[in-house]
């Protein structure tokens, strides 16, 4: 079956778009059969808005050095410093005293 330009509203800025033919072959591999209800710069503009309260906190798993535990840090662990689960951190933290380098952030 071919597909043909399409010219859509926009269901969110009233702009018309064009709903590609290659897109539509694209919805059609996938099995949607709805046709896309905005255009690409609302999506856009929605998508950055999901992501962005998404990205905001990432939290990375890593194995507690003190317990074994699970640690939820918000850095990637890299392996030259050692990871603490949250109880464990404040403890290790208690123990070094303030000046004590942290690395937790
Ligand atoms: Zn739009
Ligand atoms: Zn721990």
């Amino acid at each position: 079956m071919a597909f043909q330009d399409k010219n859509l509203a926009c269901a969110e800025c009233g702009n018309q778009f064009v709903f590609t033919a290659s897109e539509q072959e694209f919805f059609a591999s996938k099995g949607y059969t709805n046709e896309p209800k905005r255009c690409p710069s609302c999506r856009e503009a929605r998508r950055a808005r999901d992501g962005g309260s998404r990205t905001q906190r990432q939290f990375y798993s890593a194995t507690c050095a003190r317990c074994g535990g699970v640690a939820q840090v918000p850095f990637q662990p890299r392996g030259d410093k050692p990871v603490y689960c949250s109880d464990c951190f404040s403890l290790v933290r208690a123990q070094s005293g303030p000046s004590g380098g942290s690395g937790y952030r």
